[in-house]
C-alpha cells in the first residue's frame, strides 16, 4: 500500500526570488506507475528532493497513505546524480540499500549484480567507474530496499541502448503489484513501457498536470514496442509535448 497524493504543494529554494514548485497537486494510485514529464529545469528533481525528505515544502502537503510523508522510510529514492558512498564497494552500496529497506523483497546479490552487468567490478569503489555504472549501482540499491513507493530520476540516462532496454525489462519485471512507481524521464517511450500514467507540466511544476493514460496494457507493452501502433502513439506524445512546452 502506498497511495501518494500532493495537495498545492509550493517550493522554492531560499537563495531564488521565486516558486518552482507552485500548488502542485496531483496523486498516484497504490500500486500504479507514473512517468514525470517536463522541460529541464521544471523542478521534477527538487520534487524528487521533497519526496525523499531532504527539503520540505513551504506550503501545502504531500500525503502517503493518508498521513502526512516523513522521513518514514517509505520511500525508496534513487537521486539524478547516483550519489553513492564513495567509501563502500559496490557490493556494499548495494547491501546498505537491502539493510535499509524493508527486507520483504526476494534479494540475491549475486543474481542481480549478474544481472546488471556488475559482477566484475563488485569490489571496485565508485570512484573507479564508469557513469552507467554508477547509475546501474544506485539502481540496485534503491530497488534492494523494497520500499512501496520508488522514486526514479532519469534512472537510465548515462545506459547504451542495449543496457537501458535490459534494465527497462528488468525494472518492469520486479517491481510488484503492491509498489508504487514516479518515474522521471525524457524518454516518451520510456514512460509507456514503464508506467500505466504519463503526467506532463508544460513549463514549471505548477498546479494539476495534463494526465495522459497509457493505452497499452502492462503486460503487452514490451511486445507491442516492435508493432507501428506503439510508436505512432509515441509521436502523437511527443507532439502534444512540443506544443505544450
Ligand atoms: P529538473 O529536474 O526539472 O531539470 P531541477 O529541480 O533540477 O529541475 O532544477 C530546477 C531549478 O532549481 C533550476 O533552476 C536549478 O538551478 C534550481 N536548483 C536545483 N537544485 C538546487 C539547489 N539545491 N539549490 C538551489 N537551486 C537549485
Ligand atoms: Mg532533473
Amino acid at each position: 500500500m502506498s497511495h501518494l497524493k500532493l495537495n498545492q504543494v509550493s517550493f522554492r529554494y531560499k537563495e531564488q526570488s521565486s516558486w518552482l514548485l507552485k500548488h502542485v497537486s496531483f496523486e498516484v494510485e497504490s500500486g500504479s506507475s507514473v512517468s514525470l514529464l517536463g522541460p529541464s529545469g521544471s523542478g521534477k528533481s527538487t520534487l524528487f528532493y521533497l519526496l525523499g525528505g531532504m527539503y520540505t515544502p513551504d506550503d501545502g502537503e504531500i500525503m502517503l497513505d493518508n498521513m502526512p510523508l516523513s522521513k518514514s522510510g517509505m520511500v525508496g529514492y534513487m537521486p539524478q546524480d547516483s550519489s553513492l558512498f564513495p567509501w563502500m564497494t559496490v557490493k556494499e552500496n548495494i547491501l546498505l540499500g537491502y539493510k535499509l529497506g524493508n527486507k520483504k523483497k526476494t534479494f540475491s546479490l549475486g543474481n542481480w549484480l549478474d544481472r546488471a552487468g556488475l559482477t566484475e567490478i563488485a569490489d571496485s569503489y565508485p570512484h573507479q567507474l564508469s557513469g552507467g555504472m554508477k547509475q546501474r549501482v544506485s539502481f540496485l540499491r534503491v530497488l534492494a530496499g523494497g520500499h512501496s513507493l520508488i522514486c526514479l530520476d532519469e534512472p537510465f540516462a548515462s545506459l547504451d541502448a542495449l543496457t537501458r532496454s535490459k534494465m527497462q525489462k528488468w525494472l518492469a519485471s520486479l517491481m510488484n503489484a503492491d509498489q508504487t512507481l514516479l518515474l522521471i524521464t525524457h524518454q516518451i517511450e520510456e514512460a509507456v513501457l514503464l508506467t500505466d500514467h504519463i503526467y506532463l507540466f508544460p513549463n514549471l511544476l505548477e498546479g494539476r498536470p495534463i494526465e495522459i493514460r497509457n493505452p497499452f496494457p502492462k503486460m503487452e507493452r514490451f511486445q507491442v514496442r516492435k508493432t507501428p501502433v506503439f510508436w505512432e502513439f509515441v509521436q502523437q506524445m511527443e507532439q502534444q509535448l512540443k506544443q505544450q512546452t
